[in-house]
């Protein structure tokens, strides 16, 4: 065995360097957020150290952005803590090395954490994309420094040297490329400094003119704010979004660092998942419009601000896909809007009540597609019952157990003064009101949870106790016939239709002569058709006419028939199937004017006496 060899990787700066360009910096604006960002570190750092040490200088701390379109020169300027020489050579000069990770572990046993930016050490190498040659004057704040030039055409080579300066502090100036002099202009830099710079905790001004503003309110302590801070935030971030229902206000130190509010926008209407309502923030420096790979998809309709110290800024999609952090973030924050809804409910039931149209949709998408939201949400579902109240459906399920053997009655909104909803309604029963288009798969999802709940349309079987079950059959005629024969026998010539089952029963009104029914599972059916663009037509024809031998038109028709008019019974029978499929909207287009024309015979018939 020969003697082990220890050695250091090296890298070729001339080819890593492209590559880290393109790989890291999709857009080439981010070059004035990596810059400013480390000004603004550089003023972070010199805050901390002034608690514990004096410094020539003062501390009126800014970051100026000013520019020169004849030299097309490009400046940002800080009064932070500089560089010496050495400082230059460790941190510029070293690519991947970063300063304030080092400053970060040197002060981190003192209690809080400093807020600083920096984390992997390349933000600085983002101003070769707009750049022909970058220039660095900095003098560190440290009493007998001396200013340092750094230049640097390529970012592979540079040249360095001492040269006064008057002031402590770092200026970076970029001789823009011939490619990048969209940015000698004051509109587009406060534009940017607005977009990615807005909550720095420093004053930045463009040619003077301070461009951005705002206290970012997610970093104060919840128990400080109103709920009108919380409201004018609102506005600040979204002007013509409206009022929120409801916020979250998200603060955490362990196990990782999250700070942000989500608020409740009204949903009404749309559950338009493709906005971008939640902004992503790393130490109060904008990341990005999309919060899609951290949060789960139903939370994307939420609006705010999320800022998670802990992500590079440079983030990327991928990244977040498959990072441990970002699941644990992400099941955080499900659980904590879940408690939010909870503790609303909670503290004030009727106003959640009114609000509940605004967030059902929002609920109801949570609670089918994420796992943690339901087992935290579950009993927070609402429905508007047949007795106009709005009512959890699990009271509801309490409320009608014995009375609905089990059974979970629902129709439309527009089905509420049907047939079906009469015949229920006089019986003390009550149904719930579904109306939005994820209700069908709503309620699928809720049999699935729970077995014992079975959601059975209005218009898909009677329940027991419309009907009479001590009413006989009807007696056997001269003909040895049934009752139920003779309907059979009417109504299956009448309408004159293969496999159409027709049931006799005796309701217990006896104003309805006769109901389509449309087994459950079957027009489920034809509804999950539907949305795959088929027909449904021939599974819908597949329902039965149940004919109510009590009502008084079935027990004429039932005389008629074995009198001398057969004719006539036949064309009041097809007459009262008519009116059946268009009480249950299965009426074709085409068979109106058939209808029509029926039921303008039989008037006729009727006007002649
Ligand atoms: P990062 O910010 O991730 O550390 P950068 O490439 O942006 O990486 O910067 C590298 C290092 O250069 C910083 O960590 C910091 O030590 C130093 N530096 C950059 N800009 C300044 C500045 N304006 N003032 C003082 N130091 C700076
Ligand atoms: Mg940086």
């Amino acid at each position: 065995m020969s003697e082990e060899i220890k050695g250091r990787i090296s890298v070729e700066t001339e080819n890593i360097f492209p590559i880290i360009k393109k790989w890291l910096y999709s857009e080439k604006d981010i070059f004035l957020r990596e810059l400013v960002s480390n000004a603004s570190d550089a003023i972070s750092k010199l805050r901390k150290i002034s608690l514990n040490e004096e410094f020539d200088g003062g501390t009126d701390y800014r970051i100026d952005i000013d520019f020169d379109q004849t030299a097309r020169t490009l400046t940002i300027e800080d009064n932070g803590i500089g560089m010496t020489e050495e400082e230059v050579r460790k941190y510029i000069n070293q690519i991947a090395f970063s300063g304030a990770e080092e400053f970060v572990k040197k002060y981190q046993g003192e209690g809080e954490k400093p807020e600083i930016i920096g984390h992997f050490g390349l933000g600085f190498y983002s101003s070769f994309m707009v750049s022909a040659k970058v220039r660095i004057e900095t003098k560190s704040y440290r009493k007998g420094s001396v200013g340092v030039v750094w230049e640097s055409e390529s970012g592979t080579e540079f040249t360095l040297k001492t040269e006064e300066k008057e002031s402590r502090g770092t200026k970076i100036v970029l001789f823009l490329d011939p490619d990048s002099g969209e940015y000698l202009d004051a509109w587009k830099l406060k534009e940017l400094v607005r977009k990615y710079c807005d909550f720095l905790p420093v004053s930045i001004f463009v040619k003077g003119e301070q461009a951005n503003k705002k206290n970012p309110l997610w970093s104060a302590a919840p128990s400080s704010l109103k709920k009108e801070d919380y409201e004018e935030f609102y506005r600040y971030l979204f002007p013509f979004a409206g009022e929120p229902l409801f916020h979250v206000h998200l603060n955490v130190d362990y196990p990782f660092r999250l700070q942000g509010i989500l608020y409740f926008p009204k949903l009404r209407h749309e559950l338009d998942a493709n906005r971008m309502g939640i902004k992503l923030y790393c130490n109060h420096v904008f990341v990005s419009d999309e919060a899609k790979e951290l949060v789960p998809q139903f939370l994307t309709v939420l609006q705010g601000t999320l800022d998670i110290p802990d992500l590079p800024l440079n983030v990327s999609r991928s990244y977040l896909q498959n990072d441990p952090l970002v699941k644990k973030i992400s099941a955080h924050i499900v659980k904590k809007v879940a408690d939010k809804i909870q503790e609303e409910f909670k503290k004030d039931s009727e106003a959640f009540r009114k609000n509940w149209d605004e967030i059902s949709l929002f609920v109801k998408y949570g609670l089918m597609t994420d796992e943690k939201f339901y087992e935290a949400a579950k009993d927070l579902v609402f429905f508007r019952s047949s007795n106009d109240e709005l009512i959890r459906l699990e009271d509801y399920v309490l409320r009608n157990q014995e009375k609905n053997l089990g059974k979970i009655y629902y129709a439309n909104e527009t089905e509420l003064s049907s047939v079906y909803m009469d015949l229920l309604k006089t019986q003390g029963l009550e149904a719930i009101l579904v109306d939005s288009r994820i209700d069908n798969h709503f309620l699928q999802f809720l049999e699935s949870k729970n077995p014992d709940w079975k959601f059975q349309r209005v218009d898909s079987e009677l329940a027991e106790q419309t009907l009479d079950k001590d009413s006989s059959p009807g007696l056997a005629d001269a003909d040895n016939k049934t009752e139920a024969d003779r309907i059979q026998e009417i109504f299956g010539k009448a309408v004159g239709r293969e496999g159409l089952e027709i049931r006799s029963e005796a309701l217990k009104s006896e104003e309805v002569p006769a109901v389509i029914l449309l087994p459950e599972h079957l027009r489920r059916l034809a509804e999950m058709g539907q949305i795959y663009g088929q027909k449904s037509n021939d599974l819908l024809r597949n329902h039965t006419l149940l004919v109510n031998r009590r009502s008084k038109l079935v027990r004429n028709l039932l005389n008629l028939s074995k009198g001398l008019r057969p004719e006539r019974a036949e064309k009041i029978a097809k007459s009262v199937y008519d009116m059946a499929l268009l009480g249950a909207k299965l009426l074709g287009e085409d068979e109106v004017s058939a209808m029509l024309r029926r039921e303008r015979e039989l008037l006729e018939e009727l006007s002649e006496g």
